[in-house]
């Protein structure tokens, strides 16, 4: 857990956010600025920066994470959707606990711009 952080603050309940699914290593939520008609996040319990900052011990969480994130997007009724992680400021990060975005619900072009 880190002090500042968002979405530890979400973990924790300090900060409320509508709820999709929850185990011991993840959670998953409603994004408050949705870029789609369906668009959630996937996060793991355990704080970590970003992409860039994980270790090799994080290998099966991510891994859950994401094959996670496709099945909650299918219940969802977003069979196809996109899956994404942005990896640092400049590549659109604005919360520095990883997260993977869940966007679908429309037709979606690429590359995103
Ligand atoms: P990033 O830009 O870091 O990849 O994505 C952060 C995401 O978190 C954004 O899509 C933003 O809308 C979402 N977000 C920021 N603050 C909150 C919040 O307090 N609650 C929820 N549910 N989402 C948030
Ligand atoms: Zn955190």
């Amino acid at each position: 857990m880190s002090e500042d952080c968002l979405f530890c603050k979400i973990i924790k309940g300090e900060i409320t956010a509508q709820k999709i699914y929850e185990d011991d290593q993840l959670l998953a939520f409603w994004d408050i600025s949705p870029q789609a008609p369906k668009h959630f996040l996937v996060i793991p319990k355990k704080h970590v920066n970003g992409p860039g900052d994980l270790s090799a011990a994080d290998d099966g969480i991510i891994g859950a994470l994401v094959r996670r994130g496709a099945e909650l997007g299918a219940e969802q009724g977003i069979t196809d959707c996109r899956l994404v992680m942005n990896n640092g400021a400049a590549a659109g990060q604005t919360v520095f606990h990883l997260h993977m975005h869940v966007l679908g619900g429309r037709t979606l072009t690429w590359p995103p711009g």
